[in-house]
């Protein structure tokens, strides 16, 4: 399961973050994930409650957004949803689809106290 080890890193980010600011908890996480992102939510949150255990992280609130995909098309310059990672282009066929989000994974904000 990738998700343990990529929420150990967002909880190590967060972490650090709050150090630094000298804060005494974590409150609330927000995440961004990309629909290709290939990360299951709800891994994610059960393994938030793992690798928050006993640090500032502790009991924070985990928001998740989901980010659809959006792909740009070189041939016919249209921007286009998608719900697959794919380098057809819906619209016109052609195999010039640039992927422009749904891949990341990452902390838009962090609520510390
Ligand atoms: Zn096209």
């Amino acid at each position: 399961m990738h998700e343990l080890s990529l929420t150990q890193s967002i909880v190590d980010i967060a972490i650090e973050h709050a150090e630094r600011e000298s804060a005494s908890r974590i409150l609330s996480i927000t995440l961004e994930i990309g629909a290709f992102s290939g990360v299951i939510p709800e891994a994610v949150e059960f393994a938030f409650d793992v690798c928050s255990k006993d640090t500032l992280a502790e009991g924070a609130r985990l928001d998740i957004k989901r980010v659809p995909g959006l792909g740009r098309c070189m041939e016919c310059h249209q921007q286009v949803e998608l719900e697959y990672l794919t380098y057809t282009c819906p619209l016109c066929e052609s195999l010039a689809l640039e992927t422009l989000q749904g891949k990341e994974m990452k902390i838009i904000e962090l609520e510390i106290d």
